[in-house]
């Protein structure tokens, strides 16, 4: 099957959805403001949650490790008032100290680390409330938005049908090709060679290659891969 016709046409509709997606994005300056916000917002909401969970694994670590030095000390406070002799009382104070300021080494780092979540959890639910204003003030001015520009909204809608159809005409292999040649060469996938030049890359075409386009009807670039053709002799 030649698939030329429905690979150029899939290119201009994927232009067309390119413009139509530029109208629909070029946002008036209050909806600019908040949907630049929005972003800022959803931003710091992924990277608090991922501190605040940093932090609660930290504080778990070290309430186990602050629960083993209170079991010392208890230990310590003990071995003190059992001892009989002064040279054991003397080693069991000594002892003691030892724990207690092994314990403060821990208790520490743990109300510091339980202030942080603190602190985090108050700035998620702040964030949360924030989003949910922000989106809504944006959802409301995007519904006017959108009905002011109807006829961009119906062309997308008829340019993402069309797309649909012409892409089930391809293989597949040959439609993750172009859509992957779309992609990286500005949507221009396919190209006309004239004057035995590609229309891409402008390298010219060795002689064979001009041949076996003439023959097959398109031929990948061998240097930038667009798909080459030969438009129709007037
Ligand atoms: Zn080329």
């Amino acid at each position: 099957m030649d698939t030329l016709p429905a690979l150029l046409e899939l290119q201009g509709i994927h232009e067309n959805l390119r413009i139509i997606q530029r109208d629909l994005t070029a946002f008036p300056p209050d909806m600019s403001k908040l949907d630049t916000e929005l972003k800022g917002i959803l931003k710091r909401q992924e990277s608090a949650t991922k501190e605040l969970a940093e932090a609660r694994t930290k504080a778990e670590s070290l309430s186990g490790d602050l629960k083993l030095a209170q079991r010392l000390e208890e230990h310590a406070k003990t071995a003190v008032k059992q001892s009989t002799h002064k040279v054991q009382y003397t080693a069991a104070i000594r002892e003691l100290d030892d724990r207690e300021r092994q314990k403060a080494a821990v208790a520490k780092p743990l109300k510091e680390a339980e202030t942080r979540i603190a602190a985090l959890e108050k700035e998620t639910t702040e964030l949360e409330i924030r989003r949910a204003e922000v989106q809504s003030q944006f959802d409301e001015l995007h519904q006017i938005f959108l009905a002011e520009h109807e006829n961009q909204v119906a062309a997308r809608g008829v340019n993402m049908a069309r797309r649909a159809e012409l892409e089930k005409l391809l293989e597949p292999a040959a439609l993750a090709r172009f859509n992957k040649l779309i992609q990286q060469r500005q949507g221009r996938a396919v190209v006309s060679v004239e004057n035995a030049t590609c229309g891409g890359c402008r390298t010219k075409l060795r002689i064979p290659l001009l041949a076996e386009l003439r023959e097959k009807g398109t031929i990948p670039c061998e240097f930038c891969q667009r798909i080459l053709f030969l438009p129709p002799k007037p």
